[in-house]
């Protein structure tokens, strides 16, 4: 038996501008999204549903350095405040 691709569903995704303040917080996001959506709405016809959805990426809560350590609760000793979180873990093992 061969894979066959079925044709279902499109959709358009549009990405918001980031805004110029230093810190955007996810309420601020969704704020920024639902305006855009309203506008989406109001001027397009062929539209069945819409959603609003985040983009995320998972860093270090001390020095910003991508998460590279899955579930971990430290990162590897990235930073002196996360080798720390480590040193603590090493600790109690
Ligand atoms: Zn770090």
């Amino acid at each position: 038996m061969a894979k066959k691709t079925l044709y279902n569903g499109a959709y358009v995704r549009v990405n918001v501008d980031k805004p110029f303040r230093r810190d955007v917080t996810p309420r601020d996001w969704y704020d920024i999204a639902k305006d855009l959506q309203k506008d989406i709405l109001r001027h397009c016809d062929g539209i069945e549903s819409s959603s609003i959805e985040f983009d995320t990426d998972d860093v270090c809560e001390f020095c910003g350095d991508d998460w590279t350590e899955g579930d971990s609760p430290h990162n590897g000793g990235c930073c002196d405040e996360d080798a720390k979180v480590l040193e603590a873990i090493d600790k109690m093992a």
